[in-house]
């Protein structure tokens, strides 16, 4: 969030965003599911100019033995940025913001996966972000929903995100760079399939009705994307019963 340009207008009077979307539109989201061979599950998301890809691999024996539970799997999230994803190279390793995202987007998956059935393993998900273009954890949260469940990890529900910020004083949802850039506000969320909140984050400066009026903007938003989600994984594998009888 930086100093806008006295000339720059992010929403027209037409209420039309730089991209040509409404305030209460997300960007084209694309899903490919399974597309790494030597993980457990997998998935290839772009969301915008966003693209992100997932690998998830267990439930496996967790290592090293201290980090094992008696009683549970440990899940382990790692998000990484390639450091050609930004426009200025990002440096290789862990930083403190992707140490941070890694942490509350694991937070945000433990509700739902069903740990307690995996004593002493450990189910990890590795985020790839390829490029980024604002809102790289909500995509990735995205993806990891649908690798995990390509994976046949048991969960409760899909996990499902999306940030709503303020732009030109207007409450928006699901920001893009220039809006991220010099908006007033961003505002990540995650939720369970039945509206429960995993992940909340806040950068800027907003009211409580504000913050009541985005809520409202990303639990649409989310149920659109709930419907991506549950059409791509249907396709993988809601096989019609006359192929199954076809095959054997
Ligand atoms: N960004 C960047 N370099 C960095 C980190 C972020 O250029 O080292 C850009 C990137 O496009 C990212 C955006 O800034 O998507 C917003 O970053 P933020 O920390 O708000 O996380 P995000 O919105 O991606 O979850």
């Amino acid at each position: 969030m930086s100093n806008k340009p006295e000339n720059l207008t992010l929403i027209t009077d037409d209420g039309l965003r730089l991209d040509g979307r409404r305030a209460d539109e997300i960007r084209p989201m694309k899903i490919e599911i399974g597309v790494l061979s030597r993980a457990d599950g997998s998935c290839y998301l772009e969301w915008g100019r966003n693209k992100i890809l997932v690998g998830v691999f267990g439930p496996r024996e967790a290592h090293p033995r201290r980090s094992q539970r008696a009683d549970a799997a440990v899940i382990r999230y790692r998000y990484n940025m390639a450091s050609f994803s930004v426009e200025d190279r990002a440096r290789p390793g862990p930083s403190r913001r992707s140490i941070e995202i890694s942490k509350v987007s694991r937070e945000a998956f433990e509700p739902v996966i069903m740990a307690e059935l995996f004593p002493k393993t450990a189910i990890d998900i590795f985020v790839e972000v390829l490029q980024a273009d604002a809102g790289t954890r909500t995509a990735a949260i995205n993806a990891s929903s649908i690798a995990l469940a390509d994976a046949g990890i048991p969960m409760k529900g899909l996990i499902t995100s999306c940030a709503f910020g303020k732009v030109d004083g207007q409450i928006v949802l699901d920001l893009n760079k220039e809006e991220d850039n010099y908006g007033e506000a961003d505002f990540p969320v995650a939720m369970t399939q039945d509206g429960e909140i995993t992940l909340i984050q806040m950068d800027g400066h907003l009211t409580p009705e504000e913050i009541k009026k985005g809520l409202e903007l990303v639990k649409k938003g989310c149920k659109e994307i709930l419907e991506i989600q549950q059409a791509v994984l249907r396709k993988k594998f809601e096989t019609p019963v006359e192929e199954i009888s076809e095959e054997t």
